[in-house]
């Protein structure tokens, strides 16, 4: 990520009452996700645990609206109506929203937190309990949509929570979203992004084979994508992701230690309600091989690299 260009593009946004709103974890998503939030004219406090982001972020967006940052996520969540989070996993969301720092003790009664983490949904249900306890509320909101969707304010945002901190946050994050949909009670958005996963981790083992299966047997492998890209194998994969892959670049966004840390969640998940996932275990084990390579930061189309 740089910090002294722009690294958000440019959208229309929908009208929606200017709010106060802050945003803490200022990541690969959410940085940009924030910038467009200032660029839709809400007034935005950002956190960022390194305070070097924080401080290029309102570099860039502050002139956007009258934005700054804090020092604690406590003092970010302070007049927010609606406090955005996006860290990295279980542990760090329960540092940032809980204890005398956290957001939770900084926020006004009736304020929502909006939480974008890839986390579990046994956190998120009791991240859910302890605001509710507190007069709060709380909405788990996993994105889809990758480091692109952030930047042109196009993700894809599954939610769970109840319907009145829902109304509240949706038209607010509308600014970063193409949809954003409630998908039941606490825990929902993370089961549904879960699903996602499951979903993108056989279909990549599947097309790192045929794609090695195609070069093995001598075939140009970008017009045979081409041909098959129109047909019954179409795939986000195949369409953005094929002739990278021919290529062996593996530079393009979500990283393999990420999609591990997700099967992580999503095998845990299904030890309790007794799913079985043969296939995408597996994959997991496949992706722990790319890690073993060097890959940890590779994108998750790497997988084809075990093939090679
Ligand atoms: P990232 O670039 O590593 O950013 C993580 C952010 O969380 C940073 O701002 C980091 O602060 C902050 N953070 C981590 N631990 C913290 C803690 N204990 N206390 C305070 N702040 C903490 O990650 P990302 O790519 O933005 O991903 C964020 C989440 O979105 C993850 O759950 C990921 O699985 C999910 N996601 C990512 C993508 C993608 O394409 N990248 C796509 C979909 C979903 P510092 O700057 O101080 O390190």
């Amino acid at each position: 990520m740089t910090s002294t260009t722009s690294n958000i593009n440019a959208k229309t946004y929908e009208a929606s009452a200017a709010r106060q709103v802050a945003f803490v974890g200022l990541g690969v998503m959410g940085y940009p996700m924030a910038g467009h939030l200032a660029r839709a004219g809400h007034q935005v406090t950002v956190y960022n645990r390194t305070a070097a982001k924080s401080i290029a972020w309102c570099a860039e967006f502050a002139g956007a609206s009258a934005s700054k940052h804090a020092l604690t996520p406590r003092l970010a969540a302070h007049q927010a109506d609606v406090v955005f989070c996006c860290v990295g996993n279980d542990d760090d969301l329960a540092q940032v929203t809980l204890g005398a720092d956290g957001a939770f003790a900084g926020m006004q009664p009736g304020a929502v937190l909006v939480d974008h983490t890839t986390a579990s949904a046994s956190v998120a249900r009791e991240l859910s309990t302890a605001a509710k306890n507190l007069g709060l509320r709380f909405v788990d909101a996993p994105v889809s949509g990758g480091q692109a969707g952030a930047q042109n304010g196009l993700l894809t945002v599954m939610c769970g929570g109840d319907q009145a901190a829902f109304d509240l946050a949706q038209p607010v994050a509308m600014a970063f979203s193409r949809a954003f949909t409630l998908l039941g009670e606490s825990g929902a958005g993370q089961l549904a992004k879960m699903v996602n996963q499951i979903c993108i981790a056989g279909l990549v083992q599947g097309l790192s084979e045929a794609i090695a299966f195609g070069q093995q047997a001598g075939l140009d492998m970008n017009q045979v994508l081409d041909v098959i890209g129109k047909g019954a194998a179409q795939s986000w994969q195949l369409d953005n992701r094929g002739k990278t892959m021919v290529a062996n670049k593996f530079d393009f966004g979500f990283a393999v230690d990420w999609m591990r840390k997700d099967l992580g969640l999503v095998l845990d998940e299904a030890k309790r309600n007794g799913a079985r996932l043969p296939v995408t275990a597996l994959v997991d084990q496949f992706y722990a091989d790319v890690q073993h390579m060097g890959g940890q930061r590779w994108d998750t189309s790497s997988l084809i690299k075990r093939l090679r």
